[in-house]
């Protein structure tokens, strides 16, 4: 399909089109016909009309159905490019309809989340902030901040009589309020993190415990999925899978010392890297030999660090012989799991475990408001720091002005993640992330 937005979006289509006055149609209409250079037939194509303001941008549309193909489609660009149109920025459909009001800024960012999305978990995430869950708890804060700026002004314009329009107490209670719900929103941010961006998994243990034979029967047994990660550096040694429904980064650390390493050193360092970024690490033991230092060794690095583990004991299939309950000793409390990567046991249980630590809070449900963005929860943080500081004036009994001040700097944060209030900058950084013709 090519989409074309503008003023002159209708008549410009019109002159390349042979199948009805489409400047006197009107809009949500469809009309059949061929696309034509002069007298020559380009492509037998469906046109469908919008007219301002009804439509994706805001603007005047036409959407060319066409029959497709890389060829056809550029062919017919070019016939339209050549009537003075011009090929669209990345996201400059969506970036229109922002700039026309048709949906904030956190809806625009969803929709770019939402065509990148891989998972479940993921276009879920999008579909909720798309609808406008977010939207509409950010502009109910902003409501009340408008207003209780308004009172506090309109005291100070009667400041010398000395008059409260607003009982203290009341906006406190607001404050305080709107705190716990910016808390409660910002809370979901990890949760949201993991659905839209997947779960960083690390795969450590000494050489030869099996590391990489573990990380194949994970990509047979799940759905791997091929394309590229956005906003990610795709590594030679990352698989990324699909596990009940969410997206899971895995690194191999074996990978980064075979592909890369000519010194060791580079490989370790970059096996710490890929550690310290982790959300979840899988422990390889060899049960068929007797633990040795080195084990004990990475145990102790990967415990430093503090992140959750599952320890796996791998080649089962041989007698054991690793100690289990110095393994245990060693990672209290984590889950353990048994298997042979030889005889592709064990992984649907290692998987359950790997659900259950990472699942835990659960994929989002229809409606429920979850934060996806490093941006938006920077800006509720700095939100709710403003608050704080208003409500702090209010209860020394500061004068009007200290309040405005801090809640119109509330308001400009939150007005920071729907587009109220953003520089031209961050608005072009934003859009630049999505790709052409959104
Ligand atoms: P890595 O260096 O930790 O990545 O280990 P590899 O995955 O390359 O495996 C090292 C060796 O152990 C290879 O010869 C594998 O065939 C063997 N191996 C891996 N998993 C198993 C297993 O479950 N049972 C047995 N018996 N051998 C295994």
């Amino acid at each position: 399909m090519i989409r074309i937005s503008g003023a002159d979006a209708i008549p410009l289509v019109q002159r390349v089109f042979r199948g009805g006055d489409i400047q006197g149609s009107r809009g949500y209409r469809a009309h059949h016909g061929w696309i034509v250079d002069g007298s020559e037939p380009i492509d037998e194509v469906v046109l469908t009309v919008f007219r301002t303001p009804h439509s994706y941008t805001g603007e005047d549309v036409v959407e060319i159905t066409c029959h497709g193909g890389v060829f056809l489609g550029q062919r017919i660009v070019e016939l339209l490019v050549g009537q003075g149109a011009r090929p669209a920025q990345p996201g400059e459909f969506t970036q229109r309809a922002f700039l026309s009001g048709r949906m904030d800024l956190c809806q625009a960012e969803a929709v770019a989340d939402l065509v990148q999305a891989r998972t479940e978990a993921s276009r879920k995430v999008a579909a909720y902030q798309l609808e406008g869950r977010l939207s509409e708890r950010l502009r109910n804060m902003r409501e009340q901040l408008v207003k209780a700026c308004s009172l506090l002004e309109i005291e100070l314009d009667f400041s010398e009589e000395d008059v409260a329009f607003t009982s203290r107490t009341e906006l406190i209670a607001m404050l305080k309020a709107m705190k716990t719900e910016i808390e409660s929103i910002v809370s979901s941010f990890d949760r949201g993190r993991v659905c839209r961006e997947g779960i960083r998994v690390v795969i450590v243990g000494r050489p030869n415990v099996g590391k990489s034979s573990v990380l194949n029967c994970l990509v047979e047994r799940e759905r791997a999925i091929v394309t590229e990660v956005p906003g990610t550096t795709r590594d030679t040694v990352e698989d990324v899978l699909d596990i009940g429904g969410l997206l899971f980064v895995v690194t191999d650390t074996a990978g980064i010392r075979e592909s890369e390493d000519v010194v060791e050193r580079i490989g370790v360092q970059k096996a710490r890297q890929a550690l310290s970024a982790a959300d979840l690490v899988l422990l390889i033991f060899d049960g068929s030999e007797a633990l040795t230092d080195e084990d004990e060794a990475i145990v102790h690095t990967m415990r430093e660090m503090g992140k959750r583990e599952i320890g796996v004991i791998n080649k089962v299939d041989l007698r054991v012989k690793a100690d289990m309950k110095r393994i245990k000793a060693w990672l209290p409390g984590a889950p353990l799991a048994r298997v042979s990567a030889l005889k592709q046991e064990g992984f649907p249980e290692l998987i359950q475990k790997i659900e259950e630590i990472v699942l835990a809070d659960g994929i989002p449900h229809a409606g429920e408001v979850v934060l996806t963005r490093v941006r938006h929860r920077d800006s509720l943080s700095k939100a709710k720091a403003a608050i704080e500081r208003a409500e702090d004036s209010l209860k020394m009994g500061m004068s009007q002005e200290f309040v405005v001040v801090d809640l119109r700097e509330a308001l400009d944060s939150l007005g920071e993640i729907t587009g109220e209030t953003i520089t031209d900058d961050i608005l072009n950084r934003i859009f630049s992330e999505f790709c052409i013709g959104k």
